[in-house]
């Protein structure tokens, strides 16, 4: 029996395997230590839980409409509004299954069999499966540690030929933790407006800045710009509701339209209930978000210092998101006390997994060769045995 020729295209998510094979060693009752979730450990904030508790018993029990409740839909609308300073009408905006569907069903909505997406490196491991599923074909652009993992204009104008349909933005940026400077921002719009190019803007972690860092969002900028781009927002991972499953997207209607019609054909709405939860969560308190951001700041700061004074590790300081994206190509070519030869970073975590009992991800799978990928969503207590271990594990390496 053989498979589909679209799906041999793509690899399975590694952020997600990578978080599975944690989980599947600590229900064997071993003690490992998982860097690997992009998750908060947090719980979503109580009001939420019991707001969602509430709508069961109120009847969210069944389909909504394919775009989201109209209830929902505005207020989404007036929450991006609030959030950029401008208008948002509710038929601009769609609700999906995550922040991952709305991007899905946009790469879906606006790419053609042989377009090219300019994806700034490292990126999420989405971005290049869900681009080649479309037909598409993935161009990574190098952003370079010495400038914080920037984007650099001039290397993505570089990248840029005839069949160049997209640039991707994700600010705060998973796996690097960079924010993007309004300089890179306006330039990256201003070659999207003179090459007539879709922008999108992945902005999940938005909420999650640290110190002066400040994401600029291009469709700010002026209507040449909002005309072309489309956000990807939600609720996972500022309100610690990944599992609810809910993400919203903010683009122009035939877009939204299109979103519609591929969601109406494939997975309906996002779940009711769900949906009334993160109804509460935009439309209420964010004392929680803050404290989970504080939170966030100071494992952080603890966990790049930690990292910094490891031998032959060196890392960049992320502004957002909760990922840390240490280079630890140093460790290629050393020998593990069982006498196997690191030969990259896939290797070196697969030594920290089995001798070390931490999880990570291989920068690999974001396109970085030589880095991994540490979440800090995770308590302070476990980051300290976790960075123990590593240090130890990379401290054996010969
Ligand atoms: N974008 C980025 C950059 C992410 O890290 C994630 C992680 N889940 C998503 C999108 C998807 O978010 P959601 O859980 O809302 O689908
Ligand atoms: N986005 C998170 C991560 O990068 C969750 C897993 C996923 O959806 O990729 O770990």
């Amino acid at each position: 029996m053989k498979l589909s020729k679209r799906l041999s295209v793509i690899e399975p998510s590694m952020t997600l395997k990578v978080s599975a094979k944690a989980a599947e060693l600590k229900a064997k009752g071993i003690d490992v230590v998982s860097f690997g979730a992009g998750e908060p450990d947090f719980d979503t904030p109580t009001h939420i839980k019991e707001a969602a508790k509430k709508a069961l018993d109120n009847g969210a029990t069944k389909y909504t409409q394919v775009e989201g409740t109209p209830q929902l839909r505005k207020a989404v609308a007036a929450w991006f509004a609030k959030a950029h300073g401008f208008a948002v009408a509710p038929n601009e905006v769609i609700v999906s299954v995550g922040a991952k569907q709305g991007i899905f069903n946009a790469f879906h909505a606006i790419l053609d069999e042989g377009d090219e997406v300019i994806l700034p490196a490292p990126y999420w491991v989405s971005y290049s499966e869900i681009t080649k599923l479309a037909g598409a074909k993935p161009v990574p652009v190098w952003c370079r540690p010495e400038d914080g993992f920037n984007v650099d204009p001039k290397e993505v104008e570089k990248a840029i030929t005839p069949r160049t349909k997209l640039i991707l933005i994700v600010s705060p940026s998973n796996p690097t933790g960079a924010v993007f400077d309004e300089k890179a921002v306006r330039a990256l719009a201003a070659l999207a407006v003179k090459h007539n190019l879709w922008l999108l803007t992945d902005d999940i972690y938005r909420s999650l800045c640290y110190g002066d860092a400040k994401v600029t969002q291009p469709a700010t900028f002026g209507p040449e710009v909002r005309e072309r781009t489309i956000i990807v927002d939600g609720v996972s991972k500022a309100f610690a509701m990944t599992g609810w499953r809910i993400g919203f997207t903010l683009a122009p209607p035939a877009v939204i339209e299109a979103m519609g019609t591929l969601q109406g054909q494939s997975t309906t709405n996002a779940a009711a209930v769900s949906q009334a939860a993160a109804l509460a969560a935009i439309e209420g308190p964010t004392d929680e978000v803050e404290r989970m951001r504080q939170e966030f700041d100071k494992r952080r700061q603890y966990m790049v210092k930690t990292l910094r004074a490891m031998p032959g590790v060196t890392c960049v300081e992320p502004m957002g998101a909760f990922y840390a994206f240490p280079d630890v190509s140093a460790f290629n070519g050393r020998k593990t006390p069982s006498g196997r030869v690191i030969d990259g970073d896939a290797s070196l975590c697969e030594y920290l997994i089995t001798d070390a009992q931490v999880a990570a991800v291989p920068g690999s799978a974001f396109c970085a060769p030589g880095y991994m990928r540490l979440s800090y969503a995770t308590s302070q207590a476990n980051i300290d045995k976790g960075l123990g271990r590593i240090a130890e594990a990379l401290k054996n390496l010969k």
